[in-house]
């Protein structure tokens, strides 16, 4: 997708601060955080959002939870907590029409969220 932010930063046309890649999932630092740790898993396949996965995308999908348990042991949140978040339509917040999962620990978390 040419005009999509995160596949542009999945091919390296536009910059970032990433913190891990392999064949099917990055994740980067978010570049407005909202929390002292703030990261953004991210398939490489653009899935447009929550609402565009397909069965077969569950294996991807299952995998970003295994990622998000890493770099939270990476980023030293097992013992605070933290938090995965999916925002779904403009609605919820969502702003970039690629689905990604944001890992957000390092502060206090409010619930129920706003
Ligand atoms: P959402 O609002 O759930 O769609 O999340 C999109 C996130 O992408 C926001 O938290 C933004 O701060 C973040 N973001 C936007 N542009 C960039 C970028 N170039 N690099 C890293 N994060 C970004
Ligand atoms: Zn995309």
């Amino acid at each position: 997708m040419d005009n999509c932010l995160f596949c542009n930063i999945a091919s390296g046309e536009i910059d970032s601060e990433l913190v891990y890649s392999d064949e099917h999932l990055f994740a980067i630092k978010d570049i407005n955080p909202q929390a002292p740790t703030h990261l953004l898993i991210i398939p490489k396949k653009h899935i447009r959002t929550i609402m565009d996965i397909e069965d077969s995308d569950k294996e991807l999908l299952g995998s970003v939870y295994t990622l998000a348990k890493s770099l939270a042991q990476e980023n030293d949140l097992e013992a605070s907590g933290y938090r995965v978040v999916v925002n779904y339509g403009s609605g919820a917040g969502q702003s970039v029409f690629h689905i990604h999962f944001h890992l957000l620990g390092g502060r206090p978390m409010k619930w129920p969220p706003g």
